[in-house]
C-alpha cells in the first residue's frame, strides 16, 4: 500500500469499526448476560454438568473481555491523539479472540450434537464487521479452522461427521476470508478516491486563493487595484444607494511623475510608488474606507458615508504626510514628491454609479493640478 494513503486508510478502517462496534458490543454483552442468567435458572443451576459449567465460563468470558474492549475503545476515541494503528492491532486480537472463543463453544455443542452455527456466524461476524486487512483475517480463519479440527476427533461422537465438518469449516473459513478481502479492498479504494479528491479540491482551493489575489492585488504596491474595485466597491455603493448614505471620493495623482522618473529612473520611481501607498495605507485604516491603485501614479479612495468637510480633512492629513515624507532614492538622495487631490462627495440623493464617482472627482483633481498642484480641490 502506497505510505501516503496508510494513514488515511487506516482512521476510515478503524471509524468503521468503531460504528459497528458501538452495536455489536452492546447486543454481545446484553446476549451473553442473558445466556449466564437462563444457565442459573436452570433447574440445577449453572454447574450441574461439566458442560454447562463451561458454557458459563465460556459466557462470562466474552462478557467480561467486551466489557473490558468496550471501555478501552471508549476512551481510545476520546483521546486527543489517537493510534488508528494501535487501535487495529487491539481490534485483531479481539477478533482472534472471537473467533477461538467460537471454536470453544462449537467444540462444547459437539457433545450434544453436531453443530457448527456458532463457528459460522463468529467468523462471518468477523469477517463482515472487522474490516481486517485480508491476509490477518486469512491467518486467523484458517488457525482457527485447524484448531476446531484438530480437537474435534477427541470429542466427536458420530465417527461420519468428521469429514463433513472439514469441509464444511474450511468452506466458512474460505468465505470468511474473501469477504474479509473484498470488504477491506472496497476500503482501501474508497479511502484513495476521497484522499485523491480532498487534496485537488485544497489544491484548486489554493490555486483559487494565489489567483485571485493576483486578480485582485497589485503587485508594486500590494494595493487593490481596479478589479477590486468594480467587484468589492460597486457592490457596497449599491447597498449605500438603497440606504441614500453619503459616500466621499478622491482621486490622488502624483505632481510630475514623468519628471521624477526621467531624473531619477524608474527604480526609483517604483520605490516612491510603494512609499504613497503605505502612506495612503496608513491613513485608510477604518473599515468604511477602501483605498486602491487606480493605475499608473494615480489612486483612487472611497469613504462610505463620510460627508464632504470629513473626506477634506482626510485628504489634506494625506497631502501633507506626502509632502513631508522624504525617502532614499539609490541609497543616497532624499527624494520627494506631492500629490494632488480631487475631492467629490455624493449625497445620496438618486442613482450613482462608480463611473460617475470616478469621473466627478477625476474632474475636481483636473481643478487640483490646473490650480497650480500640491493642493486639494472638492467638486462643488
Ligand atoms: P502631472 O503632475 O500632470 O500628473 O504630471 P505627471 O508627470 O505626473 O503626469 P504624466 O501623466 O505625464 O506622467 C505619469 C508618469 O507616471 C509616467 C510614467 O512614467 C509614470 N508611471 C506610471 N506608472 C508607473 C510605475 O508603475 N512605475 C514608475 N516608476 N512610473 C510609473
Ligand atoms: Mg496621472
Ligand atoms: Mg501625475
Amino acid at each position: 500500500m502506497e505510505e501516503k494513503y496508510r494513514a488515511e486508510i487506516e482512521k476510515k478502517r478503524a471509524e468503521s469499526v468503531n460504528r459497528a462496534w458501538k452495536i455489536i458490543s452492546v447486543f454481545v454483552v446484553v446476549f451473553q448476560l442473558l445466556m449466564l442468567i437462563l444457565m442459573a435458572a436452570k433447574p440445577g443451576g449453572p454447574f450441574k454438568t461439566q458442560r454447562r459449567a463451561i458454557y458459563c465460563i465460556l459466557y462470562l468470558t466474552l462478557f467480561l473481555v467486551t466489557g473490558i474492549a468496550m471501555i478501552l475503545n471508549r476512551n481510545f476515541w476520546r483521546r486527543e491523539k489517537k493510534n488508528y494503528h494501535l487501535y487495529l492491532h487491539a481490534e485483531l486480537v479481539y477478533a482472534a479472540f472471537i473467533c477461538f472463543w467460537g471454536c470453544c463453544v462449537t467444540l462444547n455443542d459437539q457433545l450434544g450434537g453436531n453443530d457448527l452455527s456458532v463457528f459460522t456466524y463468529m467468523m462471518l461476524s468477523v469477517a463482515a464487521l472487522g474490516f481486517l486487512e485480508p491476509l490477518k483475517a486469512g491467518v486467523i480463519f484458517m488457525a482457527a479452522f485447524v484448531f476446531l479440527n484438530i480437537c474435534l476427533p477427541g470429542i466427536q461422537t458420530i465417527e461420519n461427521n468428521i469429514f463433513s465438518n472439514i469441509i464444511n469449516s474450511f468452506s466458512i473459513a474460505g468465505i470468511s476470508t474473501a469477504i474479509s478481502y473484498s470488504l477491506y479492498r472496497n476500503k482501501v479504494i474508497v479511502t484513495k478516491q476521497e484522499v485523491t479528491i480532498r487534496k485537488q479540491y485544497e489544491e484548486i482551493t489554493r490555486v483559487n486563493e494565489i489567483l485571485s489575489h493576483q486578480a485582485m492585488v497589485d503587485e508594486l504596491t500590494d494595493m487593490n487595484n481596479r478589479r477590486y474595485m468594480e467587484w468589492f466597491i460597486g457592490e457596497k455603493i449599491k447597498k449605500l444607494e438603497e440606504e441614500s448614505g453619503t459616500i466621499s471620493c478622491m482621486m490622488l495623482d502624483i505632481d510630475y511623475f514623468k519628471q521624477f522618473n526621467d531624473r531619477y529612473g524608474h527604480i526609483a520611481g517604483d520605490v516612491c510608488l510603494k512609499k504613497i501607498a503605505e502612506i495612503i495605507r496608513e491613513c485608510c485604516q477604518d473599515n468604511d474606507v477602501a483605498a486602491i491603485r487606480f493605475g499608473g501614479e494615480e489612486f483612487f479612495i472611497c469613504l462610505f458615508r463620510w460627508d464632504r468637510d470629513e473626506a477634506v480633512e482626510m485628504a489634506e492629513t494625506i497631502r501633507e504626510r506626502i509632502a513631508e515624507c522624504r525617502f532614499k532614492i539609490n541609497g543616497e538622495e532624499e527624494g520627494a514628491v506631492t500629490i494632488s487631490i480631487g475631492v467629490y462627495t455624493w449625497h445620496g440623493e438618486g442613482k450613482v454609479q462608480m463611473d460617475d464617482l470616478v469621473c466627478l472627482s477625476d474632474k475636481a483633481l483636473y481643478q487640483a493640478k490646473k490650480n497650480g498642484r500640491n493642493r486639494v480641490e472638492v467638486l462643488s
